[in-house]
Formats: C-alpha cells, structure tokens, sequence
C-alpha cells in the first residue's frame, strides 16, 4: 500500500477547472518530485492532499485512512506536514517561537526540547538567531525555519511547495541538501518545484503536471535524460 494515494483527482476554482483528473502515489521513503510550469496546478494539488482545498472529485488517502474530506489541522496531526509556498512564517515571532508553533498539535510535548536541539542541529544558522524576529531574516533562513517548524510535528511525511523559490543559486543547493537529509532520517516527502533540473537530482520518481493534468511519469534519473523533459523543463 502507498502511504499517499491520490486517485482521479479534479479541482475547481468556481467554474475553472484547474486540477483535471490526476492520479499519482508516494511510498513511504521516497522523495517525490511534482513539477511543471507556471499554473500547472502543483500548489492546488498539494493545497487537496493537505486539506485547505476540497476536491470535487476523486479521492486522497493517506496511510489507509481516506483524509478527503479530514480538516487540515487534523491532517497535520496524523503526521503531514507542508512547507507552503513564501514560507508564511510569523514575521513579528522570533525564530523560537515559530519553532514551537510547529510542535502545537503534538501530544508528546515532553519531547519538545530534545526535537529543538536536533532542528538547531539540523540548521546552525536557524541556532544562531534563536531570538531573532523570523521577519528579519533573509529568504533562505525563513525557508529553513518554514522546513523547521515543519519538522517540529514530527510528520511521516512532508509536503513542500517551491523551496528554492527567490534563493541564490548556493543557497538554492544548500536547501536540497537538506530535503536529501531529511529524507535520509526518515521522513518520505513530497516536492513541488518550478526548478526541475534540482528537483530531479534528489527525486527518486517525478509526475509532470501539465495545465492540470499529468503527462509524463517516472524514474527521476530517467526523466533527467527525457529529450521532450530536457527541452521543455531543463532549459537544455
Ligand atoms: P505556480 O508555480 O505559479 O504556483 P502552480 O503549478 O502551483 O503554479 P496553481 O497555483 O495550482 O499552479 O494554479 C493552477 C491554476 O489554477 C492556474 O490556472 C491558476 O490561475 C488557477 N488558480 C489558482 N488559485 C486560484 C484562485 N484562488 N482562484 C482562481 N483560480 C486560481
């Protein structure tokens, strides 16, 4: 059984129809790559599988139990946790703060101090600005603590969307570094992202989303040398 399951999937936005029927799974303990251009419908896609949106048809199922319909909050407590696209971290709490934030839905709250020291670990630079406010810092150190305070809810897996939008190229691979890592201590995860070429570096498979619907599929390492993949996402 896949740990995520999405089948047939259609969105709407009133009367546009920007998700058209797709179907695609993640096993625990891969890292899955959805990529595509501009509007292809990737966000919308994992703002379904997380609960902020309802589908109007077909079905997410997310360790067996069908989450179609489940709250995003009580989704996040059944172990998924998103890294939305901006970040979205609280600009006026400090880097602590927003930490613990993540950690609000755990029950197992006398963890919390251990967890932070290993997300410290995990990200020095996170360590060093403890107390600083999360809106003074820069693109990539918010999106180290977006993916922090993700971490913080001890998830099974980890959905993010965009995280190397707006960074410099060195931060861009510092942050799949750390998805890579992530993904190696456990945490199967699901990766929307715009830059395909790094996204299929690190994926083990990608789906191709195309105005809403998937065209191509399969082993990331295969996609890398697709010819139609190489011209029309890798800028080749
Ligand atoms: P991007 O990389 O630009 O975020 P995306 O692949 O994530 O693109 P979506 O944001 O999912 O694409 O958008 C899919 C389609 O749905 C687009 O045509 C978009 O214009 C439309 N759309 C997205 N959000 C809304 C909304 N709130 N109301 C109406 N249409 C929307």
């Amino acid at each position: 059984m896949a740990m995520l399951e999405v089948k047939d999937l259609e969105v709407y936005y009133g009367m546009i129809q920007a998700i058209k029927g797709i179907s695609f799974e993640v096993n625990k303990g891969e890292v899955i790559a959805l990529i595509g251009a501009n509007g292809a419908g990737k966000t919308t896609t994992l703002h379904t599988i997380t609960g902020l949106l309802s589908p109007k048809k077909g079905s997410v199922m997310f360790e067996g139990k069908d989450i179609t319909k489940i709250p995003a909050h009580k989704i996040v407590s059944m172990g998924m946790a998103h890294v939305p696209e901006g970040r979205r971290v609280f600009a006026d709490l400090s880097v602590y703060e927003n930490l613990k934030l993540g950690a609000y839905t755990r029950k197992d709250k006398e963890n919390l101090n251990k967890d932070l020291e290993s997300i410290y670990e995990r990200f020095p630079r996170l360590a060093e600005r403890k107390n600083q406010s999360a809106g003074t810092l820069s693109g990539g150190e918010q999106q180290m603590l977006a993916m922090g305070r993700a971490l913080m809810s001890k998830p099974s897996i980890i959905l993010m969307d965009e995280p190397s939008m707006g960074l410099s190229p060195i931060l861009v691979n510092e942050i799949f570094d750390i998805i890579e890592s992530i993904s190696k201590s456990g945490t199967t995860v699901l990766l929307v992202e715009q830059n395909a070429k790094k996204a299929l570096s690190i994926a083990d498979r990608a789906y191709v989303l195309e105005t809403g619907k998937i065209v191509t599929s399969g082993k990331a390492s295969e996609l890398l040398e697709n010819d139609s993949i190489k011209k029309a996402y890798l800028g080749e």
